[in-house]
C-alpha cells in the first residue's frame, strides 16, 4: 500500500507528441513543460522528450533545474529574463530567452546580449506579453543589432481564445502576426495546443504544444481521447478504510452528505492537500477496482469518502481511480470542480509520489 501516486506514461507522452507531428507535420515542436511539466514532473518528461525540437519553460530557474539535470537541448523561456543575474544565467546556459519589453532590451544592450538566441514577442491581442505592432519593427531592429545575437530572433506571439472553433478573434490574431513579422527574418511561432488542433494556418515553423502533449484537451467540450491523444498521468490511490451507513448517516465535515439508505462508504488517502480539489461536489464520480463509486461529503485535506453502493465488495487495499483512464478523464473531473485540466494537473502536490512507466529503456 502506498498513498496517492501520479502514474507517468511516458509511452502515451510520445504517442502524443507523435499526433502532434502528424498534426503540424512541417512544423518544429517547442514542447512546453513549464509548472514541473503540468504536474508530470518536469525532469521525467525533458528525459522523455528527447525527439521534440526544443522544451519550453516558464522562467529562468526551471531552465537551470534542467539543465542541471543534464538536459542539453535547446531550452526556451517563455518570460525571458528579469534582471542582470538572469541574464547573466540564461548566457552561461544557453537559454534561449523571449524578449517582449522594452526593459529586456536595455538590459540587453548593456550586456551585449545574452549569447543565445531570442524570441521577439508580438502582442497580437492577448494583452499579457509582447510589444505592439508599432514597437516591433523598432524592437526587432534594436535585437539584430546586439554584438552576440547568433541568428535573427525568433517571432512569436500567443492565442487568447484558440479553445473556440472557428474563433474570430484567433482569426484576427493570426492575421496581425503574419503582417507584422512579414518580410521580417527569423522563425515564427503562434500556435498553443488549441492552435495545433483548431488553427493550421497558425502552426507556421515552430508548434508550442502544451496540455496536448499530456493527452489532455484544449478544447471545452472534447476529451484527449476524442483527439487521439493517451492521458499521461494516471492519479490513482488506495482504499483506506470502508464502513457502512445506514440511512440518516451524514458523512465528513459539515455533515453535508447524508445516506439515503443503506450504504457501504468507502474512505481513501487522497486530499486536497495531494491536489485533489476540494471545489468537488458531491457525486462526482471515481473508480474503485474498476467499478464506479461517487464522492460523499466535503473533499478533507488527506481523505475523501465515497459512497461504494450496499452490494460492493471492495476491500482495503483496493485501488481508488482519481483521473486518468478514458472511463474517468481529467477533462470531466476539472468540469465538475469548475476549474480546467491545466489548474487540475499543475496542482498535484510534492507529496504524491510519481511512478515513471515506460516500455523503453532507461534513458541515460
Ligand atoms: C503555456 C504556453 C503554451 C502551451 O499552451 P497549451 O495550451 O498548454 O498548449 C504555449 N505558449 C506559451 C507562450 C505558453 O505560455
Amino acid at each position: 500500500m502506498s498513498a496517492a501516486t501520479a502514474r507517468i506514461d511516458t509511452d502515451a507522452l510520445r504517442h502524443n507528441l507523435g499526433q502532434i507531428r502528424n498534426r503540424a507535420p512541417a512544423s518544429k515542436i517547442m514542447a512546453v513543460i513549464k509548472a514541473n511539466a503540468y504536474g508530470h514532473g518536469m525532469v521525467a518528461i525533458a528525459q522523455a522528450l528527447a525527439d521534440a525540437d526544443s522544451l519550453a519553460v516558464a522562467r529562468v530557474e526551471e531552465a537551470i533545474q534542467l539543465r542541471e539535470a543534464g538536459i542539453a537541448c535547446p531550452i526556451v523561456v517563455l518570460e525571458g529574463i528579469c534582471n542582470a543575474d538572469e541574464l547573466g544565467l540564461a548566457g552561461q546556459h544557453s537559454l534561449e530567452t523571449v524578449v517582449h519589453c522594452r526593459e529586456q532590451i536595455i538590459l540587453m544592450e548593456q550586456n551585449s546580449g545574452t549569447g543565445a538566441d531570442l524570441w521577439l514577442k508580438l502582442d497580437t491581442g492577448m494583452n499579457r506579453l509582447g510589444f505592439t505592432a508599432e514597437e516591433f519593427g523598432e524592437a526587432h531592429r534594436r535585437l539584430v543589432n546586439l554584438p552576440s545575437a547568433n541568428r535573427d530572433p525568433g517571432l512569436m506571439s500567443h492565442f487568447s481564445s484558440a479553445d473556440v472553433a472557428e474563433s474570430a478573434t484567433s482569426q484576427e490574431q493570426l492575421r496581425k502576426f503574419l503582417e507584422t513579422t512579414a518580410g521580417l527574418p527569423g522563425e515564427r511561432s503562434l500556435a498553443n495546443s488549441a492552435g495545433i488542433l483548431n488553427i493550421p494556418a497558425s502552426h507556421l515553423e515552430w508548434v508550442r504544444p502544451g496540455l496536448s502533449l499530456y493527452g489532455v484537451s484544449p478544447v471545452a467540450g472534447k476529451t484527449g481521447q476524442d483527439l487521439g491523444l493517451r492521458p499521461v498521468m494516471r492519479f490513482s490511490t488506495w482504499l483506506l478504510a470502508t464502513r457502512n451507513l445506514v440511512a440518516g448517516d451524514t458523512v465528513g465535515y459539515g455533515c453535508r452528505w447524508r445516506a439515503v439508505r443503506p450504504t457501504r462508504l468507502g474512505i481513501a488517502a487522497c486530499g486536497y492537500g495531494d491536489g485533489y480539489p476540494w471545489a468537488l461536489p458531491e457525486g462526482t464520480p471515481l473508480r474503485v477496482n474498476g467499478k464506479h463509486a461517487r464522492l460523499a461529503g466535503r473533499v478533507s485535506m488527506d481523505m475523501i469518502a465515497f459512497d461504494l453502493g450496499a452490494d460492493s465488495d471492495a476491500r482495503i487495499g483496493d485501488e481508488v481511480l482519481l483521473w486518468g483512464e478514458t472511463e474517468l478523464p481529467v477533462e470531466e473531473i476539472a468540469a465538475a470542480a469548475q476549474s480546467i485540466p491545466y489548474e487540475l494537473l499543475c496542482r498535484v502536490s510534492e507529496r504524491v509520489s510519481r511512478e515513471i512507466v515506460t516500455s523503453q529503456a532507461p534513458i541515460r
